[in-house]
């Protein structure tokens, strides 16, 4: 186990894989049911899946006639960002896993949540990012937690797509307040100047990658200093939308 320069562990998702397939019988990561060594969950639990279809192309809000591409909200205000996919939403088993991951460090969440991810990106025919930069946390919630759950689950999905990760082309200048009960212009205001972004995004095709995606506003104010920045197209990877 390898320590990076935040103190963050930075566990090889294949070796949690070998680890996991040399102990005890495997079990499923949502359910604790019996599973073969090759999958992370069960059939069934893979059966129920709140998967987010289908959904605004724009900002991966559900959608509830699947016709239409882009929700109302979008066409009416477009947000910074070009796009966005979530494979999941944010209940049920889902929740759970995410919840897991980030208060429990269950890393194997992060290699399941992020081959969910691969499995649906792999399928499209636009060309992909040309980055992925997870979303950060300050230095002291990362120093508090120990990992960034954000980017456990980018350096996933980044191997996986064979794309370069680069966590560190965007940083929490401030610690923000949390954002729960607040309104959407305070939450505007909370957030406005937080990011700094690395001037090699100038041009580039970004994925920003997070583990859930609620308002969104803390995605929307990272997207905004990535186009700041100069970023020619950017999109959001979440892998659960609330
Ligand atoms: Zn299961
Ligand atoms: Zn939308």
């Amino acid at each position: 186990m390898a320590v990076n320069h935040d103190g963050a562990m930075m566990v090889d998702s294949r070796f949690r894989r070998f680890f996991r397939s040399i102990v005890a019988a495997p079990e499923c990561l949502l359910c604790a049911g019996a599973i073969t060594s090759e999958h992370l969950i069960c059939r069934g639990c893979q059966a129920d899946l709140p998967r987010n279809e289908p959904a605004c192309l724009c900002c991966a809000q559900s959608l509830s006639v699947a016709p239409s591409r882009i929700c109302a909200d979008c066409i009416e205000k477009p947000p910074p960002f070009d796009r966005a996919f979530a494979p999941f939403r944010y209940r049920g088993a889902v929740a759970q896993a995410v919840q897991s991951l980030k208060y429990n460090a269950n890393f194997l969440t992060a290699d399941w949540l992020g081959e969910a991810m691969i499995e649906r990106i792999r399928l499209r025919a636009e060309p992909l990012p040309q980055i992925v930069i997870p979303v950060p946390l300050h230095r002291a919630r990362l120093r508090e937690r120990g990992f960034n759950q954000a980017q456990e689950i980018a350096k996933v999905v980044a191997r996986g797509l064979q794309l370069p990760l680069e966590p560190n082309w965007a940083r929490r200048t401030r610690s923000t307040i949390d954002q729960i009960g607040l309104n959407a212009v305070q939450r505007r205001r909370n957030l406005k100047g937080a990011f700094a972004i690395d001037g090699r995004v100038a041009g580039l095709h970004v994925a920003l990658v997070d583990d859930v995606m609620t308002t969104g506003s803390t995605l929307t104010e990272l997207a905004r200093a990535c186009r700041k920045a100069g970023a020619e197209s950017i999109e959001l990877w979440i892998t659960a939308r609330a």
